[in-house]
């Protein structure tokens, strides 16, 4: 059973590039509600103006993960621009690479704040109305890197390994009460995250590929619920980062 996105009201994080950029602009298309987090004020204003030409409503919203203040703020604003929200799209993270004992406790700390304790913020904002409709979809872009670490990613892995064991206990404590809570595992997509330029990844995803996916998890309803989906780049050959 297919659910229309139609005039459903989600929320992306870390919506002013890449695969959030591409989910918004897939959600637009599907005529969704949909309103724009991220930091870069000036990336979401141009978001805006193309979500908003696909006939879709939009509202962009700035703001830092880090400030659980504001993420709070962002909430109820968006509960009083748009209404109850339907989906709350957990994209936005950062990955630093490197050797363990090159990576400083600084690193570590900047990638725990964001893809781990900002997250955990922006959720704990958004579920309570979530809990009070007795609906609602919380979905949680990890990783490959969430269920199989490889050399130089032990900070970005912990926290996505640390989302996965989230996303699990919450969707055993909520979805008896409604609330569906899911987990994308991509492999290499086509962005500049990390600042590695996207175009130089050889055989990556590109990210409206994995924003289709984020819209199919999203359409499933009825008795069915997409828990955990692994999207692999296709046709590389062999190479072990995914
Ligand atoms: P990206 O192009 O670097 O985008 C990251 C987004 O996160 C940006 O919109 C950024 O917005 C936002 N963000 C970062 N720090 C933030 C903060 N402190 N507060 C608020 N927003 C913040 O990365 P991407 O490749 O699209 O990654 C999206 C998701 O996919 C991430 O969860 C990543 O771990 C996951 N993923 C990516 C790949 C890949 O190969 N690219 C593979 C597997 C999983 P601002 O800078 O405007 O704040």
């Amino acid at each position: 059973m297919r659910v229309s996105l139609d005039g459903q009201v989600v929320v992306i994080t870390g919506a002013s590039r890449g695969i959030g950029r591409a989910t918004a602009l897939e959600l637009g298309r599907a005529h969704a509600r949909v309103a724009i987090l991220g930091r870069d004020e000036a990336a979401l204003a141009e978001l805006e103006g193309e979500v908003r030409a696909l006939g879709a409503e939009v509202r962009r919203y700035a703001g830092d993960l880090r400030d659980h203040a504001r993420s709070a703020e962002i909430a109820e604003q968006v509960r009083r621009d748009l209404g109850p929200v339907d989906a709350l799209v957990n994209n936005a993270a950062v990955g630093r690479y490197g050797a363990f004992l090159e990576l400083g406790v600084e690193d570590w700390r900047q990638m725990l704040e964001v893809n781990v304790l900002g997250l955990v913020a922006i959720t704990q904002a958004f579920l309570p109305d979530m809990l009070a409709r007795g609906r609602g979809h919380i979905l949680n872009v990890s990783s490959v890197q969430g269920v199989r670490a490889t050399a130089t990613s032990s900070a970005y892995s912990a926290t996505k390994f640390a989302l996965m064991g989230l996303s699990e206990s919450l969707a055993q404590e909520v979805g008896p009460q409604g609330i569906r809570v899911s987990v994308l595992c991509p492999g290499s997509v086509e962005t500049d995250f990390d600042g590695f330029p996207g175009r130089l990844k050889p055989s990556a995803m590109l990210p409206e590929e994995v924003a289709d996916a984020i819209r199919d998890m999203l359409e499933t309803g009825g008795r069915a619920h997409v828990s955990q989906v692994m999207l692999l780049p296709f046709g590389r050959r062999g190479d072990a980062s995914y």
